[in-house]
């Protein structure tokens, strides 16, 4: 049987310090990816650029002198990432746009390669937004022809530091910003309409040359780029309304918990049985439905990004479906654990990432999704989970005051074996959980 297209999808989201109960930014992002394509998660130091060119998969740009230290979750085969963080706070996610845009036959640059780029050269969101969008412009992006057989699209763009959050969403070489208020949620589709705060010079023109429908005064620029009918029968404008609506509905009570459990969602709306069960595919939390099908949620993001100085920032990591593993707590003060950086093409039982991967197969009956077995490995993770909760938070301060005492070399060595611990912690139940449930089934 014909395997069918790939849901290569994601949802984003975002709720700035006016809308959480904690007055911080929470950023969250799921990236939905093909079923079998590893994402481990990646830590890069600060660096001194010795070349003048930085290699990305198809062109190569002009480098930096520096490259801040940043971490992000990046396709085994990619130079990008889907989204990470980096040393100022700065948390950047993607999202595939389709647009009218027709395929070009010149290399440009790739979305993840752009959020890795924004990592590596911004010191806050403001500065992320003109490094990005300043790319897209000279290098553009979006659908073009590569002998890789890589599926290149056009892109949308979250990026949020402890105090602001913006939008970019994009058509080739041309680019749209938002300012996000206080609650946002992306996903496979564009959102910005006539209410950008700012636009690329050359937006009206290329519009014009394509005989593209324009709105006057003020181009829409979502009507006027965005291909409705290009990503997969409306399941983004579906996931948006859904994402936007927990949002508004928590709003001034967003915390860290509830954004978890958005990026869990499988849920009805109700907030008490969200990720309980399998609905269908439109959830937030992606599934392929089916053996025949592919798309999967490959890995998750969620940042809680502190202004006041009172603890360092915590990143929750976790790898394949939300709904049935664990948010890890990072902190890029220190190292994170090298067996995350594991994983390939090839299923590999030292990859964290493929033992996830194993975690969501062994949930399946005739290979669909058995919401008895996914409760079972819930209860598994639970008190994991809120031990985490817990123990991160007090860390978080411990190791700040160090940060503030200047002892830097302590600090990072608590945070790095503090690291270390929760991740033995998660493998061992992991591959107990994996070894256990093949036995059975
Ligand atoms: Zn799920």
């Amino acid at each position: 049987m014909k395997i069918k297209e790939p849901l290569i999808s994601c949802d984003t989201v975002v709720a700035l310090p006016n809308s959480t109960s904690n007055n911080t930014t929470i950023f969250g992002k799921n990236s939905d990816r093909p079923k079998l394509e590893c994402q481990p998660l990646v830590q890069k130091p600060r660096t001194k650029n010795g070349s003048k060119y930085t290699e990305c998969q198809f062109i190569k740009i002009p480098s930096t002198e520096i490259s801040y230290a940043h971490v992000g979750s990046k396709p085994f085969w990619c130079w990008g990432y889907e989204h990470g963080f980096n040393e100022y706070q700065v948390v950047i996610g993607n999202e595939g746009l389709g647009t009218h845009i027709p395929s070009s036959s010149s290399p440009k640059l790739i979305g993840m390669e752009i959020v890795r780029l924004g990592l590596e050269r911004s010191k806050s969101a403001k500065e992320a937004v003109k490094i990005i969008t300043d790319l897209i412009s000279t290098f553009g992006q979006g659908v073009f022809e590569n002998n890789q057989n890589i599926r290149t699209y056009d892109n949308g763009y979250l990026i949020a530091d402890p105090k602001e959050a913006y939008i970019i969403e994009t058509a080739g070489h041309e680019w749209v910003v938002k300012k996000v208020k206080d609650t946002e949620g992306i996903s496979n589709i564009h959102s910005i309409e006539s209410n950008w705060d700012n636009i690329s010079d050359t937006a009206i023109n290329t519009a014009k040359s394509l005989n593209l429908h324009i709105d006057s005064p003020k181009l829409n620029f979502a009507k006027t780029f965005c291909d409705y009918d290009s990503r997969y029968d409306g399941r983004g404008e579906f996931r948006r309304l859904r994402s936007c609506t927990y949002l508004q509905n928590l709003k001034n009570n967003i915390n860290l918990r509830e954004i978890i459990f958005i990026l869990k969602d499988h849920g009805d709306g109700q907030k008490d049985n969200i990720s309980q069960s399998f609905l269908d595919t439109r959830t937030i939390c992606t599934h392929y439905p089916d053996p025949q099908s592919d798309g999967n949620t490959a890995a998750s993001l969620v940042s809680e990004l502190h202004s006041d100085n009172s603890q360092l920032d915590i990143h929750w990591s976790s790898m394949y479906s939300p709904c049935l593993g664990i948010f890890i707590p990072m902190f890029i003060e220190g190292e994170i654990p090298k067996v995350l950086s594991i994983g390939n093409k090839n299923h590999d039982h030292e990859s964290p990432w493929w033992s996830f991967r194993s975690i969501e197969e062994l949930c399946r009956t005739e290979g669909i999704l058995d919401n008895k077995k996914a409760s079972e490995i819930r209860k598994i993770w639970e008190p994991i989970q809120n031990e985490f909760y817990k123990s991160a938070k007090l860390i978080a301060r411990d190791a700040n005051k160090l940060k503030q005492e200047n002892k830097l070399k302590q600090m990072k060595e608590e945070l790095t074996q503090y690291m270390l611990k929760n991740t033995n912690t998660v493998l061992n139940t992991l591959n107990e959980l994996v070894k256990s449930k093949s036995q059975i089934s």
